[in-house]
């Protein structure tokens, strides 16, 4: 089996590095925060201008996709088999995850009977939020750069996905779409700035007869943690980027874009939503390694483990045992970033 290529440490690391995105300089602000695969470790640097933060060294993750889906280590593996059986799988996965849920609202706010919206998913993974949305009566396709991901969507759900690289699509396809989504991709991705770009350029502008298109993008939110916290979001290099909403108003002002973002109030108060940590306190990173140098999950969870994981008084009683405090998340800022941009 061909081994993740390890990141070798460095002894020495610059103070201050080219931020990737903006261009401006970033600070080091962590030497050896742990990464996705032990026992590689990256440093972790802030860049105030625009305030992102983000891993180096910038190498690329695409065998972690292929070990997470052929093995389905991700949570999101087990979806395709339960979306196939739901009555409603569009209402099934916004009840699922947050960011699915406010994607559906934003749709849904942009006309109930606008079943004609032509939708493109960039990074459509195992392809079920796009079988949901054509499910439900859009008109949706679903790009993703992994030829496993898409064998395995286009096998289990149909012709909806093509293996593409969104800056070629883009070529062909531009000012198509009413609707562009990046749902949990944005932070996987080496060059983040060119990759909005050309999802922007996918989306009909304000101009568009017929009315704009919308971008939705979704990430990890640092706007909720204090400046302190070094990095909390799944390890790189799973994950390059830790982006805040200024992140997103940079990225808004070079793709010649207006953007705003999604207010979760209304989602706190009919879900409950809690995380593990208190975003309040200062923390450092929220992870631990999830992958072995060969790509096998670390810790695997015990069949008996996933069983009792699918009943809530398990669920309650299995958390009050393991003491792991939760606190409520209440108000218009959620752990998941949701920006909304128009092109002008
Ligand atoms: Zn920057």
């Amino acid at each position: 089996m061909q081994k993740i290529k390890s990141v070798q440490t460095e002894e020495n690391f610059p103070e201050s590095v080219e931020c990737p995105l903006c261009g401006a300089g970033a600070q080091l602000v962590e030497k050896h925060c742990p990464g996705f695969i032990e026992p590689d470790t990256f440093s972790i640097y802030h860049c105030s201008a625009c305030d992102t933060q983000f891993s180096m060294p910038r190498i690329g993750n695409n065998k972690i996709y292929e070990y997470m889906y052929g093995r389905a280590y991700s949570h999101y593996c087990r979806y395709p088999k339960e979306i196939k059986k739901a009555k409603d799988p569009l209402q099934y996965l916004a009840d699922a995850e947050p960011a699915y849920w406010a994607a559906n609202r934003i749709i849904q706010e942009m006309g109930a009977n606008r079943k004609d919206l032509r939708i493109l998913e960039i990074g459509s993974g195992l392809g079920y939020f796009t079988y949901a949305l054509n499910q439900a009566g859009y008109h949706a396709t679903g790009i993703d750069i992994s030829e496993s991901g898409v064998a395995q969507a286009r096998q289990t759900f149909g012709d909806y996905y093509l293996c593409a690289d969104v800056t070629k699509w883009a070529d062909k396809h531009k000012e198509e779409y009413d609707v562009a989504l990046c749902i949990e991709t944005i932070e996987h991705v080496d060059e983040a700035l060119p990759f909005l770009q050309s999802i922007a350029a996918c989306c009909k502008s304000q101009k568009a007869p017929g009315g704009g298109g919308k971008i939705i993008v979704t990430t990890p939110n640092k706007s909720m943690y204090p400046s302190e916290a070094v990095w909390c979001n799944s390890l790189p290099p799973f994950h390059m980027w830790w982006l805040s909403e200024t992140s997103m108003r940079y990225m808004a002002e070079q793709a010649g874009a207006s953007v705003g973002f999604f207010d979760w109030s209304e989602y706190h108060r009919q879900n409950r939503f809690t995380v593990r940590m208190n975003p309040e306190k200062t923390m450092r990173w929220s992870e631990m390694p999830f992958l072995d140098e060969n790509g096998y999950a670390i810790h695997p969870k015990s069949a008996l483990y996933k069983y009792f994981a699918t009943i809530p008084w398990a669920k309650r009683i299995g958390k009050k045992v393991m003491r792991i405090p939760e606190y409520r998340i209440q108000g218009s800022r959620g752990i998941i970033l949701c920006a909304v941009f128009e092109r002008q």
